[in-house]
């Protein structure tokens, strides 16, 4: 097909280099990636996918797929090929006799969690509202509703996508069930998604907000954290991180720019019963900043946001963790004091609670005896100091990487070779290649983190 006949058969926009936008339209959201598509091919529906997979295949172009375009590696743009650029693709439906939503496949949480907290539902996503739905659920999807309701891909019910012969099918337990299955942990190497479907829970108000300890609390700090969040109900949660405080009117002026351990919490229990449970865990050692209170869950999901425009420099590294020994920890709380003044954090998600009564070979996400998932990440507004962030975040993962349980989450990893792809899936990786050769056995679709047709 010629990109004449692509024109004719597309609805949406075309750009080419040296077309006004080209060059905002081949940004993602790492500033560190600076990669330049020959042609970009924005969709508005299914049908214009197919067309711009079925030009991308003829052509024998490198094609990558854009959801929100939050991925670290930038793996949502490509050099010298063709991007099927899903982020005019953001329509939204909530059933709500059925508790579900299907959200087109450029749609970023943000646009999920305002369609949904209208009817008093919501479902798992990230922590982050700019971060698009499609890469973050087809890698696994991990958030502050993971506890009490799973990974993003324990909720989803159903998926479009068209594949590399340029169909499109639905996939779902009972139509394509092997192709569902790898959807759910395996990345874009199947297809391109255009919609998904996912159950909903009464979700609306949440318990949230931060406890900060000064960072030489980190041994007491992160001990008690273990203990209390692998043993706290479902419905009262939080996630551990390593933080530089903002110089934000948010925060006391007197915290700005100290180095800090935290808690993030989001409690889906009745404000009473999760206050309860918190209490004692808040008030270990001697809490710097303690703000909890009741607050809407969009505004949970969209607290980070105003710290974490587009266009920052990223690098991070990642890692699965069973539980952290008195020895890592001492290695954390070094590595932590390390951080480059800044942006730069890292974060602790617990994965137990709901996620872990799924099974390791129900869906691809392979990691389900895991607790933590672990992601270093250096952030920085200015491009100079792109290496100071990585060699910090490298040196870090070198220094923790012995207590890990092996493999990293696919969506918190740069490029980092076929072995640690294969480390994320363990031995649902063979499954996963097999059902690669039966969609994509010329592995069209592999600017991800690839699995190769068997
Ligand atoms: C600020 C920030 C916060 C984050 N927070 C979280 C978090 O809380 N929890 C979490 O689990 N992850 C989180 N992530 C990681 C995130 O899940 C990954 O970066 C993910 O790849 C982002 O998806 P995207 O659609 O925005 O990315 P893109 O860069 O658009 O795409 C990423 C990958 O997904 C594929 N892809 C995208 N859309 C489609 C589609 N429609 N069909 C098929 N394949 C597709 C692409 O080909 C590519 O391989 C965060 C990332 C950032 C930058």
């Amino acid at each position: 097909m010629s990109l004449e006949k692509l024109r004719a058969r597309f609805r949406g926009q075309i750009i080419q280099a040296g077309d006004p936008g080209y060059d905002d339209a081949r940004k993602v959201y790492n500033g560190m990636i600076d990669r330049r598509p020959r042609v970009i091919a924005r969709c508005t529906d299914a049908s214009d996918v197919m067309a711009a997979v079925e030009y991308g295949r003829e052509n024998n172009l490198l094609t990558a797929v854009r959801g929100g375009g939050h991925n670290g590696g930038g793996l949502g743009v490509c050099d010298g090929g063709l991007v099927i650029d899903l982020s005019r693709m953001r329509g939204t439906r909530v059933d709500q006799a059925a508790h579900t939503v299907r959200v087109e496949g450029g749609c970023t949480g943000g646009d999920m969690d305002h369609a949904t907290h209208g009817f008093g539902m919501a479902t798992p996503g990230g922590t982050v509202s700019s971060t698009g739905v499609a890469g973050l659920t087809l890698g696994g999807g991990i958030g502050h509703l993971t506890r009490p309701y799973g990974l993003a891909i324990d909720n989803l019910l159903e998926v479009d996508m068209v594949l590399a012969d340029g169909r499109s099918v639905t996939a779902n337990t009972k139509e394509h069930p092997d192709l569902f299955w790898a959807v759910r942990g395996g990345g874009g190497n199947f297809g391109v998604v255009t919609s998904f479907k996912f159950r909903l829970h009464p979700v609306s108000m949440v318990n949230a907000g931060p406890t900060f300890w000064p960072i030489e609390q980190t041994p007491e700090v992160m001990k008690a954290y273990q203990e209390f969040i692998l043993a706290a109900p479902d419905d009262v949660s939080g996630f551990f991180a390593f933080l530089t405080v903002p110089p934000v009117p948010l925060f006391p002026s007197e915290l700005h720019g100290k180095k800090m351990c935290a808690v993030i919490w989001c409690s889906t229990a009745a404000p009473e019963k999760a206050e309860k449970a918190t209490r004692a865990m808040r008030a270990v050692g001697k809490p710097a900043l303690d703000h909890v209170g009741p607050v809407p869950f969009p505004a949970l999901q969209s607290l980070f946001d105003p710290l974490l425009p587009p266009g920052l420099q990223w690098y991070w590294r990642a890692d699965f963790v069973k539980d952290f020994s008195k020895e890592s920890i001492a290695v954390h709380h070094a590595q932590a004091t390390k951080a480059p003044a800044g942006l730069s954090q890292v974060h602790i998600y617990p994965i137990n609670g709901a996620a872990h009564r799924v099974g390791r070979h129900d869906t691809a996400f392979s990691y389900r005896d895991a607790n933590f998932a672990l992601v270093i990440v250096g952030v920085d507004p200015k491009p100079g100091n792109g290496a100071t962030i990585t060699k910090w975040c490298k040196d870090y993962f070198d220094a923790v990487h012995p207590f890990s349980s092996g493999g990293a989450y696919v969506n918190f990893m740069m490029d980092e070779g076929q072995e640690r792809v294969k480390a994320s899936f363990r031995d649902n990786y063979e499954r996963l290649a097999k059902i690669k050769k039966t969609y994509d056995p010329a592995n069209f679709f592999r600017v991800n983190q690839n699995i190769r047709p068997s």
